[in-house]
């Protein structure tokens, strides 16, 4: 049986799951899913498990289930490309034919002192359970710096002001403006909401140092109670060791096909590829589309197309809490209640197809 070997049950190679279960899988191939949770973690709403909104078995899907799909619950160590197999940390290897690698992204810390070991995470589930723990435990008044103003920066902070009125929660914002990059329309929306709803938005900021209790903003101290780390992202351990060609954010560069230009049956899909677009879910989910179109002309021995298409993504929804949204989609803004709507609606669908 020849091995199509997926690590991460992400967004990517979950769409990938979905396109060949469970009739496109050719009948002398057999996949192999390895991830650490035993189901898919939907990582889009890390920050609501993360802020005590929503409960843990809201933001996973189990895996899908088929007679030649075997799914290898542990931690992935290495990924050997010469021995054309996975190690793992129980010490088994896992041979494969063709390769997807999904493994998704960490916290970034830029080399800021203090930030691997006194902040928390929303990257992982079982991080985020762990800010879950550390947040809601905190007494009235406490102070929380979330350090990052990006998407899920600010919906951590808005969703967890909609928890617990009574925490004090600083927001840093490396920029001028937040959402720099976007309509001021749509910053000002967002610049409003944090501020009808008493959440302090830092702007200019650099965090500098992390101390227990004490965030270091250029020379000011500031001090905190807990700190949530959202200000970068790279990919996980096992891929950076690979060693490979990356871009400025570390992610694999790959050929149009999706594969390691020098290995035709290695592909990386996700966060861990570096594509022209920020990494997104949207933009997994996209390149999944097309590696599964590349695996089945190839499985066929058809000739792959000269060009593959440009991927084309539709743009983002983030949430304020649970009523207030905000949406940049085919270069329109859309904000309030409507965007949220959209936001619900698109996770509700996600869910449906995804079992
Ligand atoms: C709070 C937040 C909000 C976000 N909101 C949005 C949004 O609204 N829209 C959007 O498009 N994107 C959003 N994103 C980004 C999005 O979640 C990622 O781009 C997306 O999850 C990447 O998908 P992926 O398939 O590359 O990997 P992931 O979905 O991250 O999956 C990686 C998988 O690999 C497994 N894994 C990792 N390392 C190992 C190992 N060593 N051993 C075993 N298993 C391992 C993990 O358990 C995980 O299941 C958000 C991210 C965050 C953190």
């Amino acid at each position: 049986m020849r091995k199509l070997v997926l690590l991460g049950g992400g967004y990517g190679n979950m769409r990938i799951l979905l396109r060949l279960l469970p009739a496109s899988l050719p009948q002398d191939t057999e996949i192999i899913l390895i991830d650490r949770t035993p189901f898919h973690s939907m990582k889009t709403e890390f920050y609501a498990l993360a802020a005590g909104t929503e409960s843990d078995h809201d933001v996973r899907v189990p895996f899908p289930e088929h007679e030649r799909l075997k799914v290898v619950n542990g931690e992935i160590l290495e990924i050997g490309l010469q021995e054309k197999c996975i190690f793992m940390e129980n010490g088994d290897r896992i041979a494969y034919d063709d390769l997807v690698i999904g493994l998704g992204c960490e916290d970034k810390y830029h080399s800021v002192p203090g930030a691997d070991e006194f902040t928390y995470s929303i990257q992982t589930i079982g991080k985020s359970r762990a800010t879950y723990q550390a947040l809601l435990g905190l007494p009235a008044g406490a102070v929380v710096g979330v350090v990052g103003a990006g998407l899920s920066g600010i919906e951590l902070a808005s969703e967890l002001r909609e928890s617990r009125k009574d925490l004090n929660i600083k927001l840093f914002d490396r920029s001028p403006r937040i959402l720099r990059d976007f309509p001021e329309r749509l910053s000002n929306f967002v610049r409003k909401w944090f501020e009808n709803n008493n959440v302090d938005v830092v702007s200019n900021s650099n965090i500098t140092q992390v101390e227990p209790n004490m965030l270091y903003n250029h020379e000011e101290t500031i001090p905190v109670d807990a700190v949530v780390w959202t200000a970068g992202i790279q990919p996980v351990k096992p891929v950076r060791d690979l060693g490979l060609a990356s871009d400025s954010s570390g992610r694999i560069v790959i050929n149009q096909y999706h594969q390691l230009p020098d290995d035709e049956h290695v592909y990386v899909v996700g966060d861990c590829a570096a594509l022209p677009m920020a990494p997104s879910a949207q933009l997994a989910e996209e390149q999944a589309e097309q590696i599964v179109k590349v695996l089945k002309a190839t499985w066929k021995g058809e000739e792959l197309p000269e060009t593959m298409p440009e991927i084309k993504l539709k743009g983002f929804l983030g949430s304020l809490g649970k009523k207030q949204g905000f949406a940049y989609l085919a270069d329109r803004t859309v904000t309030g209640r409507i965007a949220r709507l959209m936001k619900s609606g698109v996770l509700w669908m996600y869910k449906w197809h995804n079992g």
